[in-house]
């Protein structure tokens, strides 16, 4: 018969057998967590949902705010894609393209001075002038608008000549492409202004395709466009009295209209040069007149 002693021991080495069997083994501790050969968190792993759950011990094993770091983006995470393969979510950027002034590839003869009126229309239509450039900001009431390279830099000259005497003036419509000028006159009209013809150009008829015509106006009318108030002011006055300087000479001058066959446009002016605008001054002539000669 064993002894009671015997009974006792089989009881405790039950019991501990027991008690290191079962649940408790389903749950493995793991070796403490090792980043680069620091320990810095324990890992538990849930066998039945396959996580791993990491926590700070409640004693640091090493105060390492970096190992922190880690844990808080662990946690935190949902996404477990690798940061390598991540694609840039941003919508694309848009390009800004630079503007540029219309070119063409057709071969045209030079317009500059071609004598086009009511009656007398461009030969050919789609007529580009060759080398427009930008009007830089300071002398333009408009963004992107263009002139011939010659006309842009005597229109420069005279418009900051015009400031230095005290005249804040600035180009409201340069060059007008065949199209443009097709819709320009649409408008007009679709708006109900039966003179239309006599200040707007037909398409292919217009000085302003010549790449050398300018509409100004003036600081004193905030730089309203082709309006009738600009006959009044001192800009206008200046420019009567210095434009041929620089190779403008106003198209429809006043009192002018049974020959120009437009209306006074005290705001309209055409680069013909300096010995030109300065011969059609002095033989008060219009442009028309001039070159027919
Ligand atoms: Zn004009």
């Amino acid at each position: 018969m064993p002894s009671k002693k015997f009974y006792i021991f089989a009881v405790i080495l039950i019991s501990t057998a027991l008690l290191f069997s079962g649940s408790l083994l389903d749950r493995k501790f793991s070796k403490l967590n090792s980043t680069q050969g620091k320990a810095s968190v324990v890992e538990v792993v849930y066998p039945e949902e396959g996580k791993i759950i990491s926590f700070e011990p409640s004693r640091p094993i090493e105060q390492n705010p970096q190992n922190l770091n880690i844990i808080q983006e662990d946690q935190n995470t949902k996404d477990i894609t690798p940061l390598a393969e991540k694609k840039d979510e941003d919508p694309p950027k848009k390009k800004v393209i630079p503007f540029s002034c219309l070119t063409s590839e057709k071969e045209y003869d030079d317009m500059w001075l071609f004598n086009l009126g009511q009656n007398i229309s461009l030969p050919d239509t789609t007529y580009i002038p060759k080398g427009l450039e930008k009007i830089p900001n300071i002398y333009s009431a408009r963004t992107n608008i263009c002139l011939t390279h010659d006309t842009l830099e005597n229109l420069e000259a005279m418009l900051s000549q015009a400031k230095i005497d005290g005249h804040i003036i600035k180009v409201t419509s340069a060059f007008r492409t065949f199209d443009y000028q097709t819709g320009l006159l649409q408008t007009a009209t679709d708006n109900g202004n039966s003179d239309a013809n006599l200040s707007i150009a037909k398409p292919g008829y217009s000085e302003h395709q010549l790449g050398t015509a300018v509409d100004l106006s003036g600081e004193s009318i905030n730089f309203s466009s082709a309006d009738r108030a600009f006959n009044y002011t001192e800009e206008a006055k200046w420019l009567e009295e210095h434009a041929s300087d620089y190779g403008f000479i106003e198209s429809y001058p006043k009192d002018k209209t049974d020959i120009t066959g437009y209306i006074y446009e005290p705001w309209h002016y055409r680069y013909v040069g300096i010995d030109n605008a300065k011969q059609i001054l002095k033989n008060n002539q219009t442009i028309t007149e001039f070159l027919a000669e």
